[in-house]
């Protein structure tokens, strides 16, 4: 994938389901030319067993056809080294690792032993959970197997509390990605981040505004019927206006000042921590209360010097390892406990 061709556009189904449901998918999205590629999954990882879980070869073979009959280019996941070895014995040259792939260094080094030494375009998915190191070593597993067009896909977080959405964005963690492989295309996909097709337009927009290289996007022809992902799908012609509105903001680009082009994406950062710190601070202050109910029936004083002590200790070497200035995390932490313990007399 070229830098050069942003937006880069991938849409196309959650699961390939009959031929019919793809010529369908495939014949619409062939006449929106902002889409580069058509994504169509063939293998499912699901999570519980007993779903659909994809139907494996036959799709590869319709997918073949079809790429020939409308000039269009597919790509589908792959988690097994057979997945790979098939996607070229039927001309799929563009595969993506899930997040749950890549989640394991096993099974990523799997892989790529069957990519060494052919010619494929390959995407990676972020991890389930928010550790950028999983992502950037099964990058650079993936360069180390020969590849040489690699992007990052930012499918969001498995987080125990995800915020409304199906999984938490964690914009912080794609942007230290980009931070160290400034190189490497970073792609957003708000249908797995938002688990709603609501929430795609608002996330593709902030992705854009993060100045990501592209959107992958889940496309079905009728998609309250779809066999996975149903309420995230949308139909071509959604896709259509997404797409419209995207060419609009490239075609602006040019005319935003640099400065703005380099605040923009800091901003956004900042405005995302500031919302994640609030909302831990309020779980946090919803835990005192519950502790405020534990130590009132223990007939137990609200402020306990020892606790407090070993909290700050705690805290305050945090704060060096982390290169946070010991005064201004003093003054914050005494702030956080003077509030918390005024919430324990009150309740
Ligand atoms: C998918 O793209 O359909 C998929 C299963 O994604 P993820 O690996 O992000 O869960
Ligand atoms: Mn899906």
């Amino acid at each position: 994938m070229e830098k050069t061709e942003r937006p880069y556009l991938i849409a196309g189904p959650c699961s390939v389901e009959s031929l019919g449901q793809l010529r369908q998918v495939t014949e619409a999205l062939s006449k929106i030319p902002q889409v580069h590629l058509i994504r169509a999954g063939v293998w499912k990882p699901r999570t519980r067993p007993g779903g659909f879980e994809g139907l494996g070869e036959p799709a590869l073979a319709w997918m073949q056809e079809l790429s020939k009959e409308y000039g269009v280019h597919y790509c589908c996941e792959v988690a097994r080294p057979e997945h790979v070895e098939l996607c070229q014995q039927y001309g799929i040259e563009y595969v993506w690792l899930g997040a749950r792939t890549t989640t394991n260094p096993f099974m990523v080094e799997e892989i790529c032993s069957s990519l060494q030494g052919c010619d494929m375009h390959v995407m990676v998915k972020n991890p389930v959970c928010p550790d950028v190191r999983l992502w950037l070593g099964a990058i650079e597993r993936i360069a180390a197997a020969g590849v040489a067009d690699i992007a990052a896909i930012h499918r969001g977080f498995n987080l125990y509390d995800n915020d409304n959405y199906r999984n938490a964005p964690m914009w912080e963690v794609a942007m230290e990605l980009r931070r160290q492989l400034p190189e490497t295309p970073i792609l957003c996909d708000p249908s797995h981040i938002g688990g709603r097709r609501d929430l795609i337009m608002p996330l593709a927009e902030v992705a854009l505004q993060l100045d990501y290289d592209g959107l992958m996007i889940e496309v079905h022809p009728s998609p309250a019927e779809a066999w996975t992902d149903a309420a995230q799908q949308i139909t071509p012609a959604e896709l259509q206006s997404i797409a419209s509105t995207m060419r609009e903001r490239a075609g602006n680009t040019d005319a935003i000042q640099r400065t703005d082009i380099v605040l923009e994406p800091l901003r956004e950062q900042i405005d995302t921590i500031d919302h994640e710190m609030l909302r831990l601070l309020s779980r946090r202050m919803n835990l005192s209360k519950e502790i405020a109910s534990v130590k009132r029936e223990g007939q137990m004083a609200v402020y306990q010097s020892k606790r407090w002590e070993a909290v700050m200790q705690d805290r305050m070497q945090m704060a060096e390892v982390l290169g946070l200035d010991g005064n201004f995390t003093k003054d914050l932490l005494e702030k956080i406990h003077a509030e918390s313990i005024r919430m324990q007399m009150e309740t």
